[in-house]
């Protein structure tokens, strides 16, 4: 097939061969058949089209922070993310809605609504990625989550070819999961999210280690602005920047176990840290597990276990995804047979 056999009437740039190493913070991957930038409903509508009349496959990526590319590539279309917009829809006197384009960054999201004194996204500040992927793994970061103040999102339903409204409920949120990941992968192309936002100041007590960063600073009086830069600080000095150094955040996601086993953990491992979830859930901190496996700072494949924070795998010189999953399944071999843990891979794969 030529390129030229999927552009659109809109005369949309249609790149091929593109190296999704390109696109990935990772840093790995091999080439993408096709890649085209999407900046509305009705592109996206005519590229849907035309991609399922020539039966290729599609992937949508934003800013590809939490995706790993195979080293085979990707034998359809890439549908590079671009739909632009922050709106304001609703103002009320305790609360305000906001709508923005999928393709928008999520940190100027979150600035503007730091700008506007709004609370309920400021702790997620400085994640990186757009819009549209907050919801796939319902973002969170010190104490909030995307799934707390998602009203609703628009998306593009490629079984039908038409636009829904997803309401929160709808979305299955749960910790860094939803639909988008789950049951329903690959089937909604997300377009625009409302998040209702309230005019409220933050306050105490905040998660343990913003909390703590304000006890150190000997910071008491909190507005949306020193949350935000308190939250920007602290992830500067425990997070690589992706910019820098290629990384995709935390490679793993929280161990999530029944409670039952906590008293033999606790007995072998004293120092372990744990959170409760619900009743019978418990969740285990894996960095915390890695770290007790001393592999904290090792490097396996060319891929270092970032040393100010274990949950983080670097690309130090890593050139194939190969490379990454030898790492990877390592290092889940040596948990699961230290503590009985088998942990998961956070980042999604371009399949
Ligand atoms: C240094 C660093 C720090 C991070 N910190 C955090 C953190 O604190 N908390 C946290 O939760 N995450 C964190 N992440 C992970 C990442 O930033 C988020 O998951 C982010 O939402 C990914 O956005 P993206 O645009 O880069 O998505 P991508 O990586 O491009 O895509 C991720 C997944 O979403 C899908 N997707 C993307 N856009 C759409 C769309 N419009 N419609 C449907 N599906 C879509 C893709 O197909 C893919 O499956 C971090 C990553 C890095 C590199």
């Amino acid at each position: 097939m030529t390129c030229t056999a999927i552009i659109n009437r809109n005369n949309m740039n249609i790149h091929t061969q593109i190296p999704l190493r390109n696109f990935t913070t990772m840093r790995l991957g091999g080439p993408a058949r096709f890649m085209v930038d999407v900046h509305s409903v009705e592109e996206l509508r005519d590229v849907h089209k035309n991609a399922r009349q020539q039966n290729l496959r599609i992937f949508v990526i934003g800013g590809g922070s939490n995706l790993i590319a195979p080293d085979e590539g990707f034998d359809g279309l890439i549908i590079h993310m671009r739909i632009p917009g922050i709106h304001i829809i609703d103002d009320q006197p305790g609360h305000t809605i906001i709508k923005a384009g999928a393709g928008e960054s999520w940190d100027d999201l979150v600035s503007k609504s730091v700008d506007m004194r709004l609370s309920g996204i400021e702790a997620m500040s400085a994640i990186p990625g757009t819009v549209g992927a907050a919801p796939v793994q319902n973002i969170g970061a010190y104490g909030q989550d995307m799934s707390d103040t998602l009203v609703s999102l628009e998306a593009f339903d490629t079984t039908t070819g038409s636009i829904v409204t997803l309401s929160n409920e709808a979305c299955g949120f749960s910790y860094r999961h939803s639909i988008f990941r789950g049951d329903e992968k690959g089937r909604y192309i997300i377009t625009s999210i409302t998040v209702k936002l309230y005019k409220t100041l933050p306050t105490a007590p905040f998660y343990d280690s913003l909390q703590a960063y304000f006890d150190a600073k000997n910071i008491s009086v909190f507005t949306h602005q020193t949350v935000r830069d308190a939250v920007i600080a602290i992830r500067h000095d425990k997070l690589p920047d992706p910019q820098i150094i290629a990384n995709s955040g935390s490679f793993f996601k929280n161990a999530i176990i029944d409670d039952w086993r906590l008293p033999e953990l606790k007995a072998k491992y004293p120092t372990i840290k744990v959170f409760t979830m619900t009743e019978n859930r418990i969740k285990i901190p894996t960095g915390w597990l890695i770290e007790a496996a001393g592999l904290k700072g090792s490097l396996l494949h060319g891929i270092r276990i970032y040393e100010k924070n274990a949950l983080v795998l670097v690309n130090e010189s890593a050139t194939t995804y190969d490379d990454l999953a030898k790492a990877r399944d390592e290092i889940i071999t040596k948990i699961h047979d230290m503590f009985q843990i088998v942990i998961e891979q956070e980042p999604l794969e371009v399949r």
